[in-house]
């Protein structure tokens, strides 16, 4: 077998401008991927975080060698081999090696003829819904995207707060979904004194859990929150590779595990047995993706708790179709194709 592989950047403008505590963005770079074995062609993208170190240029450099090393493995079905070879040729990088591992396994399930979910041996009636995101906006904005949000049938909201109007924003948010629930991601912003005090706030308001209150530099802040806070926390920033889950294991009630986090879908997976060891609840969250990255973290979804996997749905227009979410439900059995489900619309 021959394995031959390209990638191409995408830009992809968003429906609505997205702000988190750390600032907002109108478009998002993604870098998609493929790696064929002749015949078939499997897909998949990085979306790279600045927050994490990388950029679309920094994966387009590093994706050559990347893509050279899975060329030289050449059985996309050792993805064992090819995880290794990865790591071998180019440190960090985990959302490059996310695409590349993406492609991999949805060339290696569409050889298999099979989707995805049945690679990691998956249930796809076991699957739950995803939360919708509101970002950070005028008041009235927020209020308005949580209305929409509603109204489209989404059940499950998240909402960015880190703002000098967090109180403000909760009782919109709360007002127009009054029946959803409600998740809040503060993205690192507050003091672990104020997280407290907010979290008083948000149990007020019946918000399921508060994600990542404070810093990830000092591991005390989210312990010190995680013994006080009124509502359950969940560490994103705080917990980005497998090392991390023990570390924020008494720190935490849920992990955020993300592709382009920890590099890929079989490593999102020994995150998520870790983070079970340990007695900790799962979510899996996401970039801003096109589909030809999320597709595959949906076929994850019968081992989690919880899901944020609406980075496409933010997109004004998304290039590829993916696994199907009616009402933000992850729809497994909705994939009508092997692999991912993947593929240019
Ligand atoms: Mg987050």
């Amino acid at each position: 077998m021959t394995l031959t592989a390209a990638f191409e950047r995408v830009s992809l403008p968003l429906a609505h401008p997205f702000g988190i505590s750390r600032g907002t963005q109108t478009t998002a770079e993604n870098v998609v991927v493929r790696v064929s074995d002749g015949e078939r062609t499997g897909v998949g993208a990085a979306a790279p975080s600045t927050y994490y170190g990388e950029t679309a240029a920094t994966v387009e450099a590093v994706l050559p060698d990347l893509l050279d090393a899975c060329e030289a493995v050449d059985d996309p079905h050792n993805l064992d081999g090819i995880d290794a070879r990865l790591d071998a040729v180019v440190g960090d990088n985990p959302a490059a090696k996310a695409a590349v591992r993406i492609a991999c396994c949805d060339l290696a399930a569409k050889r298999l003829d099979v989707p995805l979910y049945r690679l990691f041996g998956l249930d796809p009636g076991e699957t739950i819904t995803s939360s919708y995101t509101v970002g950070i906006d005028e008041t009235d904005v927020m209020r308005e995207r949580a209305e929409e949000a509603v109204d489209a049938g989404y059940a499950v909201l998240k909402t960015k707060v880190g703002t000098d109007r967090d109180e403000e924003i909760l009782e919109a948010v709360r007002g127009a979904a009054p029946d959803a629930r409600v998740r809040v991601d503060a993205n690192a912003a507050w003091t672990p004194r104020e997280a407290v005090e907010m979290s008083e706030v948000l149990a007020a308001y019946d918000v399921e859990f508060l994600e990542q209150p404070v810093s990830p530099a000092n591991p005390d802040d989210l312990r010190y929150v995680y013994e006080r806070s009124a509502v359950p926390i969940a560490a994103d920033e705080s917990c980005v590779t497998l090392p991390d889950v023990p570390r924020v294991a008494d720190a935490c009630d849920v992990v955020n595990v993300k592709l382009m986090k920890c590099g890929g879908p079989r490593q999102a997976v020994e995150m998520i047995h870790a983070a079970r060891a340990h007695g900790l609840e799962v979510m899996l969250g996401c970039m801003i993706e096109t589909n030809a990255a999320i597709a595959a973290a949906c076929h994850l979804a019968p081992l989690l708790d919880y899901a944020d996997l609406d980075g496409s749905l933010l997109l004004a227009e998304d290039p590829y179709e993916g696994v199907p979410l009616p009402d933000g439900r992850i729809d497994l059995s909705g994939v009508d194709a092997p692999g991912t489900g993947a593929r240019a619309r």
